[in-house]
């Protein structure tokens, strides 16, 4: 017997708040019904129901190679037969950490944990230990996780303190985040003149990802550090999404800009829970057992996660998977728009590497949350409807990014762009 996607729903509402375990996937801004997913390979998920999509979701970024690559699926089952967790050392955690600090300039010791949000939590929490200052400085529209301090949306003033974007993160939490526009040297120049003693860190996605794809000039994240090696604050480039992703492998070496702290989660796991944190080794020296920066986990670095790590890096590194995903997304950024242009309609499209955005508004995408035009949501909607008749599956919100997967052909960004065409030429004017 197969459950329809809304009787699963029902009963997933019934026992789980929303009938999701993380918001956005309840389809809340689109309408509509949640498909369960029964199944997936390669570029494609298949729903309880039977029906096939073509994915551009990829989990929200973790799944590089696609879904269920045969190399990792193995590694993981090997690793499971061999016992799934220890609670002691194991070698996949050496030979992780190992590849990930080869990788990034300027690193030298990272600590694995089970999430992005928990990567970006302890690095907070490292910078204040090492600094001994409490403020931390974020960008409007950066997501950095669940945390407390990061929860925090932009107030209207430049020194005023950030208000709680969620019920229950304490506003006396809440002040001690500064909020700051991307894009704003002004800004961002009077925050450090009014303050620049008492932060901790600024901390930023370098490739900002999770309110569009908000593309930076390669001068302001310069300024970023210039201004937090003047006051003495840290910088933490959170590259949950871009780490192992964007060209070159990181915004550090895109850029060419490297910061005191970094933050790891979504590709470096596999398709697994791992996050990771991490920075010189004099830095991290301040973290437990070595130093009076507590921070911990019951699964952090298990062999599981860690296998699946493993082989994925090892994948991207033996295949050059990065930089031919660059040429993929090369190819769907010059397919997408000519074929939108063609619709006479206001989108554009924004892309590093193989991360994707639609942004519904005239001239050139914005850099900034506040540059974001607020009607995009309305007519997102009915394009993501008509996108899921036709077997394309991309994220339910006008905010959020596209990924290509290295199981992505040139056929299925044909099919992409033909889907994207249509259904914009149809949308209400
Ligand atoms: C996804 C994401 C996080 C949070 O990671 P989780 O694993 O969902 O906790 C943090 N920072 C950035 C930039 C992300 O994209």
């Amino acid at each position: 017997m197969t459950d329809s996607n809304a009787a699963l729903y029902e009963r997933a509402r019934r026992f789980i708040p929303g009938g999701v375990n993380s918001p956005v996937r309840a389809f809340k801004s689109v309408g509509g019904t949640p498909r369960f997913i029964a199944k997936a390979e390669g570029a494609y998920v298949t729903d309880e129901e039977g029906k096939r999509y073509l994915d551009f979701v990829g989990s929200w970024g973790p799944l590089i190679l696609g879904h269920a690559p045969q190399e990792v699926v193995s590694a993981v089952q090997k690793a499971a037969s061999l016992g799934t967790t220890y609670g002691a050392p194991c070698r996949g955690e050496v030979d992780l950490a190992e590849k990930v600090v080869a990788a990034y300039p300027g690193l030298e010791q990272v600590r694995f944990v089970s999430s992005g949000t928990e990567a970006t939590m302890s690095a907070i929490r490292l910078a204040r230990g090492a600094t001994g200052r409490d403020l931390v400085v974020k960008f409007s529209g950066c997501y950095h996780g669940h945390a407390d301090h990061l929860l925090v949306a932009a107030g209207s003033g430049l020194v005023t303190a950030g208000q709680p974007s969620s019920a229950g993160v304490p506003k006396d939490f809440a002040a001690l985040t500064r909020v700051v526009p991307l894009d704003d040297d002004a800004r961002l120049d009077a925050l450090f003149a009014a303050e620049g003693k008492k932060i901790a860190a600024v901390i930023v996605e370098p490739v900002p990802a999770n309110n569009g794809l908000l593309l930076q000039r390669p001068a302001f994240l310069q300024k970023l550090r210039a201004l937090t090696k003047e006051h003495g604050a840290l910088l933490i480039f959170d590259e949950v999404i871009s780490g192992f992703r964007v060209p070159k492998g990181s915004a550090a070496a895109h850029y060419g800009i490297t910061p005191d702290l970094v933050t790891f989660g979504k590709v470096i796991g596999g398709g697994l829970p791992v996050g990771a944190y991490g920075g010189s080794r004099q830095l991290m020296s301040n973290i437990a057992p070595e130093g009076p920066v507590y921070q911990a986990g019951t699964l952090s670095g298990n062999p599981v996660a860690m296998a699946a790590g493993l082989a994925t890096l090892r994948i991207l590194e033996r295949d050059n998977v990065i930089a031919k995903l660059d040429d993929m997304g090369a190819i769907l950024e010059a397919k997408a728009t000519q074929a939108l242009k063609a619709t006479g309609r206001e989108v554009g499209f924004a892309r590093l590497g193989s991360i994707f955005w639609l942004s519904f508004q005239p001239g050139e995408p914005p850099r900034s949350a506040e540059a974001i035009d607020g009607g995009a949501g309305a007519r997102f909607a009915p394009l993501f409807q008509a996108l899921l008749d036709r077997g394309i599956y991309i994220a339910p919100s006008a905010y959020e990014v596209g990924f290509l997967s290295a199981a992505h052909t040139e056929a299925d960004i044909d099919t992409l762009v033909a889907g994207l065409a249509e259904t914009v030429a149809a949308l209400p004017r």
